[in-house]
């Protein structure tokens, strides 16, 4: 895991599309494309556009609000369209310890398969 040094991030290109990634779901505010190391047969990450200082969750701020609803309103339209709406999970890796790698927040949306609980 790394630390949150602020700058650019990988996501940044996944959002320009110089970096290719297969989009599930995307409007004017919000991405979401398959994870590339996927931990379950559907696992997708839905992110702002706009990262705005979000580069964890324990940086949100009141402005914030209004797009960390619209993430989990677009993590339900994800899990919609992959067919997972009677069993998924949506995660956030907030910080090292949590073994958050990239510092630009992102939802996992997590199914396709019996999920174990808790995590590890
Ligand atoms: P974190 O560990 O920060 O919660 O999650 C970062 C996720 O981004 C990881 O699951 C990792 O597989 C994914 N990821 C990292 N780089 C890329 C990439 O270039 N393309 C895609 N599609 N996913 C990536």
């Amino acid at each position: 895991a790394y630390a949150d040094s602020g700058g650019p991030t990988i996501f940044d290109k996944i959002i320009s599309k110089e970096i290719p990634s297969t989009i599930i779901y995307e409007d004017e505010k919000v991405l979401a494309f398959r994870d590339i190391n996927p931990q379950a047969p559907v696992h997708v990450l839905v992110i702002p556009k706009l990262r705005d200082g979000l580069t964890q969750l324990g940086k949100a701020e009141p402005r914030h609000e209004d797009i960390l609803g619209h993430l989990f309103y677009a993590a339900k339209i994800v899990a919609e369209k992959e067919g997972i709406l009677d069993g998924f999970r949506v995660v956030i890796n907030n910080g090292p310890t949590a073994c958050q790698s990239v510092y630009h927040l992102h939802l996992h949306v997590l199914g396709g398969r019996q999920l174990k609980w808790p995590p590890g």
